[in-house]
């Protein structure tokens, strides 16, 4: 057994109205010209964060977009700079996030993140940004926020679409952490449990998105789900989405899609990791687990339906096998083609 744990430094505040603490949040990172990157598009709530971060509000920036497109970090950079800013403040999901950890990587300011949907970033070094098609993914620990405020009650308005496939994201996060080369007990412990809480939440809160109790679940399942993939990483199925994103298809739902399949590939490799999967969703097998929620959150497209054709499969299955992690087993293109096929591909 042989491991590296690098221990997440943010101070996480979590609970409904903590969101009101922001401006001692703000002091204790001493940020006093604080920029906003406002990911939510809510004007009523960003007003409100604006008025919460008082003097220590110098600039909103709202042009954030998926995935970090480059150019947009470097304009994002330079507004920043002119701005004279100490600090960043990110509201909204992974996106805006991301567009905060591009500047901090390289303006060297600390972040303040308010997360709202449950990508899971705000707890992670890694950062991406996006050159034309080429998405690029680091690690650098300037780009870990200083400070999480996890407020449920920015989470009601989070559509039920939107709700489905970022908590699927997050479970995929639960599941990886469990096989990767990286997997201790503290990762596992995060991933079983964050994904407990996703799986009681995440049908409420598609039902009735203000349901209170569904939302504090799944936010701290979102939490501990990004803790997991901080500590113990990512193999196949994330690099698969991301092959598969590179065609067009919609990350969350290929998520969904995606992950039954790739569990049900690993199950004989990885009968632990399929025990905590069983465990905790309450199913007696990890993949029927995992299906069974999918239809639950009406998550239940397949990769035809999303407009994957058969040769895009074949190019996906090549690209993915080349250089494929080898934990819990090694895969070749077969493997992946099975996957793809099972996840509902054309063949
Ligand atoms: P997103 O940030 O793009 O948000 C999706 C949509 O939901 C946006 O239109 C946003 O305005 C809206 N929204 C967000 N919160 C809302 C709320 N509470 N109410 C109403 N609308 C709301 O999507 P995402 O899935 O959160 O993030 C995806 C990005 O994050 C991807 O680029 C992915 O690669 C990245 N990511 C990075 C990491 C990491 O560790 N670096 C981890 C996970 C995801």
């Amino acid at each position: 057994v042989s491991f590296d744990v690098e221990l997440t430094a943010a101070t996480v505040l979590f609970g409904a109205g903590r969101l009101n603490e922001l401006g001692a949040v703000l002091d204790r990172a001493a940020i006093s010209r604080g920029v906003l990157i406002d990911g939510l598009a809510h004007p009523g709530a960003v007003a409100r964060i604006e008025r919460l971060m008082g003097g220590a509000h110098v600039l909103t920036l709202d042009r954030v977009r998926p995935h970090v497109p480059a150019d947009e970090a470097r304009r994002a950079r330079e507004q920043v700079r002119g701005a004279g800013a100490d600090g960043l403040v990110a509201v909204g999901g992974g996106s805006a996030t991301g567009l905060a950890k591009a500047v901090a990587l390289t303006e060297d300011l600390p972040i303040v993140a308010i997360p709202t949907t449950y990508a899971g970033s705000e707890m992670t070094p890694i950062w991406g940004m996006t050159e034309g098609e080429r998405k690029t993914t680091g690690r650098d620990v300037r780009v870990l926020p200083r400070a999480v405020v996890y407020d449920p009650q920015l989470t009601y308005s989070l559509p039920a679409a939107a709700t489905a496939a970022t908590g699927m994201n997050a479970i995929a996060h639960c599941v990886e952490a469990l096989w990767t080369a990286q997997a201790s007990p503290f990762s596992d412990a995060l991933a079983e449990e964050g994904m407990r809480l996703l799986a009681a939440g995440l049908p409420a809160a598609v039902a009735d998105r203000g349901s209170r109790a569904a939302r504090i679940d799944c936010l701290q399942g979102a939490w501990l789900a990004g803790m997991a993939l901080a500590a113990a990483g990512t193999a196949l199925h994330h690099r698969l989405c991301h092959a598969l994103g590179g065609f067009g298809l919609p990350h969350a739902e290929v998520h969904a899609a995606v992950l039954p399949a790739v569990v049900e590939l690993f199950a004989p490799a990885a009968p632990r990791a399929m025990a905590r999967i069983a465990r905790a969703l309450g199913a007696a097998d990890a993949a029927a687990g995992l299906r069974e929620l999918a239809t639950a959150l009406g998550t239940t497209a397949t990769l035809a339906d999303m407009g994957l054709t058969a040769e895009q499969a074949g190019t996906v299955a090549r690209l993915t096998a080349d250089a494929a992690p080898t934990v819990p087993r090694p895969v070749d293109a077969a493997d992946v083609l099975r996957v793809l096929a099972a996840a509902g591909a054309p063949t």
